[in-house]
Parts: structure tokens; C-alpha cells; sequence
């Protein structure tokens, strides 16, 4: 049946090293065109979950061992994480990882290299990307080593939408920002959700900005699933305002 879902994860298992069983069934369902957090303490297996749908486990010596994803109805843990690009989905890492001896621009244009539909598009979208950030306009030329925290959170975003994606998977953007920029970037993220239809995936420490903006969440204890729900109804729940909110 047609659920909506771009994106369904069934019940995976990830364990490390052959032994270090990780993620212990977890189940999402990331509707198309809508911003999901993902939710919980360090730890919890939110980074992991990620890596298991683009398919970047591998490299950490991870596997999943039981479960599914399906992307758009089609079984994609086969793929190699450039096929995971081409296919529409794009992972942003925590901590940024720009290429520091690379300017802005450059960067930005590495976003680009799987696409094949030629150099005018590539800077048409370049300069959307600017559109959304104006202040990497102004940094394009600066090696992007030496530009802030948040400009390089925002270098990584705008490297990933260069990819064209209609997936993007979000790994902590609010990490080491201080407030008012992180609440800048989920602007962002929002307005790009807004205009270029990007469905994000949102991985978060941070539930209280998560769920501002986020449609609805998932909240992640020792690799379990123990919440999900509306963005608005886990904001008013009662043990989310405690434990992950900070009121009672
Ligand atoms: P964080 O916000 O700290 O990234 P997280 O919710 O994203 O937390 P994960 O990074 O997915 O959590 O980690 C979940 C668990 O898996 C942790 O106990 C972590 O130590 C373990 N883990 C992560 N990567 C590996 C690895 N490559 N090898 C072994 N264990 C790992």
C-alpha cells in the first residue's frame, strides 16, 4: 500500500566489530517532503542509524545484520554509498568535514560531482545555494580551514544540496553552535525543505530546537525506539518535557 513513506527502515540490527550489537531493531518511517528528527542522548545510536541507511557502515567495521531499508519501495542496502547518492540520498556528517585546504566555493562544487547534467546547471545551483547562505557568498574565496563553526555547518549543507538531493540525512547541525546560529541553520533547513521539497532526517541532542522544527520524531534510548510521534505531541508529553526538555 502507498504509505507516503520516501523512506522505511524495518526493524534493522547493526552490530560493530561482529560483537557489538548496536542498533537492537529499529523501525522509522520518513514521510516524503516532511523534516523527522531523530532524538536522543549520546549514544543512543542516532549517528548509527544514519550510517546504516547510507550505507557508510561498512567503513566502521558495522553491518546490518537483521531488518530492512527500503527507499521508495526498493531494497538499498546494497548500494555503495556513491549509488546512495545518485539514487537522492546524501548524508551530512557530524563535525562538518569540509575540505579545509579547499575554499567555500570549492567545497561547495565537490557537492556536485555526481551529476551529469552539465555546468550552467551546476552554477545556477550554486548560486541557490548562496541564495540560502548568503554568508557563504561572501566566504567563497576563504580556504574553508579557517571560516567559523557555523560557516562550515552551513559549507556541508550547502555541499549536499549541490548533489541535488531529495534526501538529506542531517547528523547533529546544532553541534558546538551557539544558539542563535543553530536556530539560523534550522531556519534554513526548514526553507529549503519549503522550496526545494527536500525530505530531511534529522539526527538531534538538541529536542528542544529539533522539535520546533521538525514535523514529527523518534526518540532513540540504547539502540530502541521508546517514543515516536507528531512533533507536537511529543512536545507536550509529559516524560519527553522531562527527560528531554528540561521541565516538568
Ligand atoms: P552521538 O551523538 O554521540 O553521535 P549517537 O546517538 O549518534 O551518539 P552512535 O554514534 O550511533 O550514537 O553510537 C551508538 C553506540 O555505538 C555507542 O555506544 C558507540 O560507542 C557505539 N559505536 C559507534 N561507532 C562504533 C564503532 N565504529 N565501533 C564500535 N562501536 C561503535
Amino acid at each position: 500500500p502507498e504509505t507516503g513513506a520516501l523512506l522505511e527502515v524495518n526493524n534493522i540490527e547493526v552490530i560493530y566489530n561482529h560483537v557489538i550489537l548496536v542498533l537492537k531493531g529499529v523501525s522509522l518511517s520518513v514521510p516524503k517532503g516532511r523534516i523527522t528528527a531523530l532524538l536522543g542522548g549520546n549514544g543512543a545510536g542516532k549517528t548509527t542509524t544514519l550510517k546504516a541507511i547510507s550505507n557508510l557502515l561498512h567503513s566502521e567495521r558495522g553491518e546490518v545484520t537483521k531488518g530492512s531499508i527500503l527507499y521508495k519501495g526498493r531494497n538499498v542496502q546494497d548500494l555503495d554509498p556513491s549509488d546512495m547518492v545518485k539514487a537522492g540520498v546524501i548524508q551530512v556528517m557530524e563535525g562538518r568535514h569540509c575540505f579545509e585546504h579547499l575554499t567555500v566555493e570549492e567545497n561547495l562544487l565537490t557537492g556536485a560531482y555526481t551529476r551529469r547534467d552539465g555546468a550552467a546547471a551546476i552554477a545556477a545551483d550554486l548560486e541557490r545555494v548562496y541564495d540560502y547562505f548568503p554568508r557563504l557568498r561572501e566566504r567563497r574565496r576563504s580556504q574553508a580551514g579557517y571560516t567559523s563553526g557555523g560557516e562550515q555547518q552551513m559549507t556541508a549543507i550547502g555541499r549536499a544540496l549541490m548533489s541535488k538531493p531529495e534526501m538529506i540525512l542531517l547528523d547533529e547541525p546544532s553541534m558546538g553552535l551557539a544558539p542563535q546560529l543553530v536556530e539560523q541553520i534550522f531556519e534554513i533547513v526548514r526553507a529549503v525543505n519549503e522550496h526545494e521539497g527536500v525530505t530531511f532526517l534529522l539526527a538531534e541532542q538538541n529536542t528542544n530546537v529539533a522539535l520546533r522544527y521538525a514535523d514529527a520524531g523518534y526518540i532513540l534510548e540504547s539502540g530502541r525506539v521508546v517514543m515516536e510521534g507528531s512533533a507536537q505531541d511529543l512536545r507536550e508529553n509529559p516524560d519527553v518535557k522531562e527527560f528531554y526538555l528540561g521541565m516538568s
